[in-house]
This record gives C-alpha cells, sequence and structure tokens, in this order.
C-alpha cells in the first residue's frame, strides 16, 4: 500500500480552503467559498501496478485506488475493505462492470456500469456514498443517545437518476434522512415507481408540482438558509461529492485490465486506448482524468454530449457559455436559453457543475509555476473564481488559447443530436451481435464510431461507456425500434424491474408555490417524526 499518502488533504477549488480531510470534504460536499474540493495532489499509481493489480477483482481494485486518496489514518484499511464489499455486493454482475466487446473488427468495447441496484451507472458512486455517510456517522455517534446524535439530512432533486440512486444507497442507514424532490409526473414512470416504492422510514419522496429547475431552485435555497443550517446538518448527493467521483475511477482501470485479459489484439505497448463518454455534468469522464492523471495509459477521453452541448462547444471554441448568442433568434422561439429536453434526459443540462474541477487543473498547469506550489494554488482558485463570476454575471467566458490547448490534449469532444441517438440504438441492434443500448449510451456509441472513423484499428481501441439500461428509458427504446417485427420490449425489462409499478408506494405531494420555506417546514416535520419512531 503507498504511504507516501497518508496524508493527502483536500482543497476548495475557489482557494477559500485549505488541508481538509476526506471525512469533510464528504460530508460538507460542496466548499463554504462555492467551490468543490480536490486533492491537493493527484497521486500516481505505484510503479508495479501492470504487474501487482493485473488479476485483482473490482472490490479489491477499489481498496487499492481508496488507499491513495483516503490516509489509512482517517478509514484503516479494514474498515475501507468492508465498505467497497458492502457498496459493490448489491451489483448483479460478478465483475460488477464487466466488458463487452461489441465490434472485433473496429475494436469496440462497451463498458456496462448498470448493474447495481437501479440499473444506471450512479450507482457505483451512491452506493458507496451511503456507506461512508453511515461509517461516519456511526463513528461520531459512539456513546451518543437521543437528540445528541449526529444526524445527517440529505436533500436532493433529481429528474430521475440520481434520485434513484441515491435512495438505494441510503436506504435504511442509521442517523440519515433523505429527501428526494422530482417534479411530479415528469420523471419516466419506471423511475418514478423505483423511488416510491422504496418504503424505509428514514427515505422521504417529494412529488413538486413544476419542473426539475423548480425542485432544484428549493434544494438550493434551503441550503443557503441559515436557520436550516444550524438545526440540522444538510449534505448533498448530487454529482459534486468528491466520493463520487473518486468511486467513479475504479471502473477505468478494471476495463483497462479487462481487455488486457480478455482482448488478444489489445496490446499495452502498441495499441491506442481511447475512451467515449456520455456526459453531462462532467462527473464520470472527470473520473477518467484523473485516472489518466495517474498515470493509466489511456490516450484520449472523448466527451460525449447530446444537444445541450455546452463543454463540445467549449472544446471547439474556447468559449463557455450557457447557450451561443448567435442561436438566440425566433426559430429557436423566447425560452431558447433553457435546457432542451432530449432523449438522454440525465445528460440535459445548461452548466456542467464538475467543469470547475478540470479548471482548476488547467489553471493550476498553466498559470502556476514550477517553483512554488502555494503561490500556484492561489492562483488557481483566482482564475477559477474569476471564470465562475463571469459565468453567473454574463452567462459564460472564455479561456486563453494555452487553457485551450491544454484541455485539448486529454479530451476531444462529439455533440450527437436525438436523431443520431435513434439511428445508433437501431443499428446496434440489426449488428452482429445484437445490442440494445439505452439513449445515454447510444450517445456515446455515436461518438464511439465517428472517432473510430478518425482513428481506425488495428492500432486503436475503444471504450464506450453504457450508463443505463435500455429498459429503463423506455420512450426512446421504442421509437428506436417500433416497427422492428422480433422486438418486444418486455422481454428486454429485467425481472427486478417488472411489476414495480403495481407496487406499494410512499410520497407526497408538494403543491406549486409553496417554495423553499414550505419545504423547510415539510424537512422539519418529517426529521422529528422520524426521530420519534426511532427505537433507540
Ligand atoms: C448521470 C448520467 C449521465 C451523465 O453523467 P455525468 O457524470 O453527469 O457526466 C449519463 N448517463 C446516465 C444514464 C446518467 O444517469
Amino acid at each position: 500500500m503507498a504511504s507516501h499518502t497518508a496524508s493527502q488533504r483536500y482543497l476548495s477549488t475557489r482557494g477559500g480552503s485549505y488541508g481538509l480531510s476526506f471525512e469533510e470534504v464528504v460530508l460538507k460536499g460542496l466548499a463554504s467559498d462555492g467551490g468543490l474540493f480536490i486533492p491537493e495532489e493527484i497521486p500516481c499509481l505505484p510503479p508495479d501496478w501492470t504487474s501487482r493489480w493485473r488479476n485483482l477483482e473490482f472490490t479489491e481494485l477499489a481498496l487499492e485506488i481508496f488507499s491513495l486518496y483516503v490516509s489509512p489514518v482517517e478509514i484503516p484499511l479494514t474498515d475501507l475493505k468492508s465498505l467497497i464489499r458492502r457498496s459493490y455486493g448489491a451489483f448483479r454482475a460478478p465483475d460488477v462492470t464487466p466488458l463487452v466487446t461489441l465490434s472485433e473488427t473496429e475494436n469496440l468495447h462497451l463498458l456496462e456500469l448498470f448493474h447495481g441496484p437501479t440499473f444506471a451507472f450512479k450507482d457505483v458512486a451512491l452506493q458507496l456514498l451511503g456507506n461512508l455517510f453511515e461509517y461516519f456517522l456511526v463513528r461520531r455517534n459512539e456513546g451518543r443517545v437521543g437528540k445528541k446524535r449526529h444526524h445527517l439530512t440529505v436533500i436532493g432533486a433529481t429528474s430521475g437518476d440520481t434520485g434513484s440512486a441515491a435512495i438505494y444507497g441510503l436506504r435504511g442507514k442509521k442517523d440519515v434522512s433523505v429527501f428526494i424532490l422530482h417534479p411530479k409526473g415528469r420523471v419516466s414512470s419506471i423511475q418514478e415507481a423505483q423511488m416510491t416504492s422504496v418504503l424505509d422510514t428514514n427515505v422521504h419522496n417529494l412529488a413538486v408540482e413544476g419542473t426539475f429547475d423548480d425542485c432544484q431552485d428549493m434544494v438550493k435555497a434551503l441550503f443557503n438558509d441559515p436557520i436550516v443550517s444550524k438545526t440540522h446538518n444538510l449534505a448533498a448527493v448530487n454529482s459534486i461529492n468528491w466520493a463520487r467521483i473518486l468511486a467513479q475511477t475504479t471502473y477505468y482501470v478494471h476495463a483497462y485490465f479487462s481487455l488486457l485479459r480478455s482482448v488478444p489484439t489489445f496490446s499495452p505497448d502498441n495499441s491506442k486506448l481511447r475512451v467515449v463518454v456520455p456526459s453531462g455534468n462532467f462527473g464520470d469522464v472527470l473520473a477518467g482524468y484523473f485516472v489518466k492523471r495517474m498515470g493509466l495509459p489511456i490516450e484520449k477521453l472523448v466527451i460525449a454530449t447530446n444537444e445541450n452541448d455546452i463543454l463540445h462547444r467549449f472544446w471547439q471554441s474556447g468559449y463557455y457559455e450557457k447557450k451561443p448568442v448567435h442561436s438566440r433568434t425566433m426559430e429557436d422561439g423566447p425560452l431558447a436559453e433553457g435546457v432542451k429536453e432530449t432523449l438522454s434526459p440525465a445528460m440535459d443540462i445548461l452548466v456542467s457543475s464538475n467543469f470547475e474541477r478540470l479548471l482548476w487543473f488547467l489553471a493550476y498547469e498553466v498559470y502556476g509555476s514550477n517553483s512554488d506550489v502555494h503561490a500556484s494554488r492561489n492562483t488557481a482558485g483566482e482564475k477559477v473564481r474569476a471564470w465562475l463570476s463571469d459565468l453567473k454575471a454574463h452567462g459564460g467566458f472564455s479561456v486563453d488559447p494555452t487553457i485551450l490547448d491544454a484541455a485539448r490534449r486529454d479530451f476531444e469532444s462529439e455533440r450527437v443530436s436525438d436523431a443520431e441517438i435513434l439511428t445508433t440504438i437501431k443499428h446496434f441492434y440489426h449488428s452482429t451481435p445484437s445490442y440494445i443500448a439505452d439513449p445515454h449510451t447510444a450517445v456515446g456509441m455515436t461518438a464511439s464510431l465517428r472517432s473510430i472513423s478518425r482513428n481506425p484499428p488495428p492500432i486503436s481501441h475503444h471504450i464506450s461507456l453504457a450508463t443505463a439500461h435500455p429498459a429503463k428509458f423506455a420512450n426512446a427504446v421504442m421509437l428506436a425500434l417500433e416497427g422492428e417485427e422480433k422486438f418486444v420490449f418486455e422481454e428486454m425489462v429485467p425481472v427486478e424491474l417488472r411489476g414495480l409499478e403495481e407496487k406499494e408506494r410512499r410520497v407526497r405531494d408538494v403543491r406549486e408555490g409553496v417554495g423553499w420555506e414550505g419545504l423547510r417546514k415539510i424537512v422539519e416535520e418529517m426529521v422529528e417524526v422520524e426521530g420519534n419512531s426511532s427505537v433507540d
């Protein structure tokens, strides 16, 4: 185990805090200066990693990687090991994240990340986050009883995937209450059933009359409220939590070894590996950036966006803007500045929250000095603060060509339309072997095909990340495959998801106009009731 990183500490991307522990950043989620937490150093893979890690199982690999980021003084190795085992025990695939070859002639492989409890890749992170929350609370609560116990109130807004993964990661956890707001009637029926059929007393589903943005605004306002933050320890589960990024690093390394073990044409010395990631909030692909910086030989990370393409536009132009000015035409209608609803809703974003983390590393590299780490960190923090304040005030900012060049060294980008998603689902359905992809996965596959045409076999291998099971996104899959004689949707639905819609549900409606103060009342009430009903 690497001992040189025993003192791994964390800092905020906006320069407001340094020297934080892993526990502090996991429980806080967001820094007090509004920034995101990142490790002060990105560790290197140990010199003998290719031989020593080669045949490790997923959980063993996770332990090796996390040990580079979490000091054993904070979480003893045996505890970390048991946390990891419990987190991935609920996955249905023995490999946790299996690699499937889609096309031998094109060297195209799919990394399936959807074998967790809610059938989407967010389980990989949220199963771990739930166990970490519980672990820290149990430790803080040793010997404490009743009202003296630390209690965590997790609040989040969801358009579908995050909410269900968070609920399954936190259900039944001691000293944690979880509130998930979803826009009533605007999440897919399977997602709604997944969330509301969880009957554990610590899980509270709130169906809000309004849009996802309304839900998110209420949650944000609550987090900013000084009253509630005095009485409750609020925690966030959205994709800015550092533990989520860390959890996602494992499958990149695991996939690399799967490729080495099972694909004879892949050679560590002669092949080039490109990894394609369907992206929204930039969390998944950021984990890829970390492992690449640690030394995993990935030639390029390809960011695949849907029509909400702020990331793609940045990599094209160096401008990071909510909406390019030239598209604000009459054709787009007066609401052209909002999020576009696409067939891949989990990637429908206006800005990508985790992008701020990459910006910090780019600024550190480009504007920092080689000799003075502290000055470089300050400079990076100042730069990030300036960019983000321009984003807030003017809806966007541009970066120097040197920053864009640095970003292009590790990443490329592709934008994929709804029409292309449908074509790609159809294409792979008719391929041999036949594969039914969900619409998010199809965004990545479309980008992969383009990337392959520029970087063909035999030298290049592509791993495309599969982020959800197709049964979760019936609407897009049906659109793509309706009329196919042999296609029967029901046959594709896994047993775990069958009959879910008929199960008993628990959900509380939140009427329009209740506002965040109304939400505060609901949260206070329900946490109180929960506290009284627990028997210790
Ligand atoms: C969340 C999600 C994504 C996007 O991941 P980011 O980390 O936000 O970039 C892609 N596909 C699915 C199915 C998701 O749930």
